[in-house]
């Protein structure tokens, strides 16, 4: 029953997979590159990347472009 194992054996994977999500959170959050950070837009009430200007004062919401 080579199918069967290997079903079970999928099994245990998606398992560890949730068990890692629940842990690690969802891996859709992207890590901010330099001279970017994640905030929270008072704009668009938008949870997403922003863009800092030089002076490091004001960010740029890259979904909706104000400054925030
Ligand atoms: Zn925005």
């Amino acid at each position: 029953m080579a199918l069967r194992a290997d079903e079970l054996h999928e099994d245990l994977l998606y398992r560890r997979y949730l068990r890692a999500l629940s842990r690690y959170g969802e891996p859709e959050e992207p890590q901010p590159s330099p001279g970017h950070s994640i905030r929270h837009c008072p704009t668009c009430g938008a949870h997403t990347m922003f863009r800092l200007d030089p002076e490091g004062m004001w960010a740029e919401c890259m979904r909706c472009g104000h400054y925030a």
